[in-house]
């Protein structure tokens, strides 16, 4: 398993992430992700998913032991001209209809005969491809690439990965050699129809701050900038200090959920860079000080990924450096 840790293990933390987890090894997408794991004394296994982005770059994955993979005619290159103190592992990766990286298909035989012979090269290569489309459950151009990935590496020894946690979770015959997890060992649904609980994840993330103030406002009342939410009538206004700042999405809608208390209440008005605005209408108990929960347990970020016209990834992905870490808790393993 090749635990994906890039884009600071979405959002937790590249290092927090690196020490909790027990991987085979680590995934991550450029070079600086690679070597902050190695200056942190991680030893596990590491390979750059997109490879080397220059030349200049493969001594340092010679030095750092950094596992690459080789997408495009020009790393070929780039290895067959370099001279480094060892050589690297390398995972050839097959274009197999994503169409976004990948060595065509038809090639992927003679570019491993290259090498093999190339002295930058350790001559045991992995075989890798990418999935489009695999969160979709019944999905013929998932097939297509099965098919596609097994013609062009017929008869090529090495191992094989191909799945995400959606193909990890969803297609069992994409399961090959080593798997790729990154979403679902954050505890977060894959699938554009599901959450986390119906795929036995349990959110790692949960994203928590506390009611800064409570004002009673009237009737016809315009709440936050652009005043897009009016009062409806005389009601208690919860201000709750989060904001895009801390990465909470600036176009969550009026209505996107959040607990107050451990019970739900909705978002009102825009969202500022430090602050959100909350109908305290059915939370006539609240006080300042209590406690307001924005995702996580309780509240699956899917929701609010749904709500505010996004993906999940996309709120993990975005928690930003002021927001303090308290705990970070260990996922069930899932089989
Ligand atoms: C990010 C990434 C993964 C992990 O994807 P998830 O959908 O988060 O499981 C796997 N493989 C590659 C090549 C990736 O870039």
């Amino acid at each position: 398993m090749a635990t994906a840790v890039k884009a600071e293990g979405y959002g937790h933390g590249l290092l927090r992430v690196a020490r909790t987890l027990d991987a085979d090894a680590f995934a991550v997408a450029c070079i600086e992700e690679a070597l902050t794991l190695r200056e942190a004394g991680v030893d596990r296994p590491i390979l750059l998913l997109e490879g080397v982005f220059e030349a200049s770059e493969l001594p340092l994955c010679a030095r750092h032991g950094l596992a690459i993979t080789v997408h495009h005619p020009e790393q070929v290159l780039m290895l067959e001209r370099a001279r480094l103190e060892y050589p690297l592992r390398v995972w050839l990766k097959v274009d197999s209809g994503m169409h976004r990286l990948g060595l065509q298909p038809e090639t992927v035989a003679a570019i491993y005969r290259r090498l093999r012979n190339c002295p930058a090269v350790v001559p045991e290569m992995g075989l890798m491809s990418h999935l489009a489309r695999a969160d979709e459950r019944d999905c013929a151009a998932t097939l297509q690439q099965l098919q596609t990935f097994n013609a062009a590496t017929a008869g090529l020894p090495g191992e094989r990965s191909l799945a995400n946690s959606a193909g990890i979770l969803g297609w069992p015959q994409a399961h090959f050699d080593w798997v790729r997890p990154g979403i679902m060992l954050y505890g977060a649904s894959p699938f554009v129809d599901s959450r986390a609980a119906d795929e036995n994840l349990r959110p790692v993330m949960t994203l928590s701050t506390r009611l800064i103030a409570i004002n009673r406002l009237r009737q016809g009342e315009a709440v936050g900038y652009g005043g897009t939410w009016i009062c409806p009538e005389d009601m208690d206004v919860g201000v709750a200090a989060i904001g895009y700042g801390d990465g909470y999405p600036r176009h969550a809608p009026s209505g996107t959920p959040v607990l107050v208390n451990g019970r739900e209440a909705a978002l009102i008005g825009r969202v500022s860079m430090d602050m959100i605005t909350l109908d305290l209408r059915q939370h006539p108990a609240a006080q300042i000080g209590d406690p307001v929960v924005l995702w996580g347990e309780g509240l699956p970020v899917e929701r609010i990924a749904q709500a505010a016209g996004t993906i999940s990834y996309v709120l993990l992905c975005g928690i930003t450096a002021r927001v303090r870490v308290e705990a970070i808790s260990t996922a069930r393993p899932v089989a």
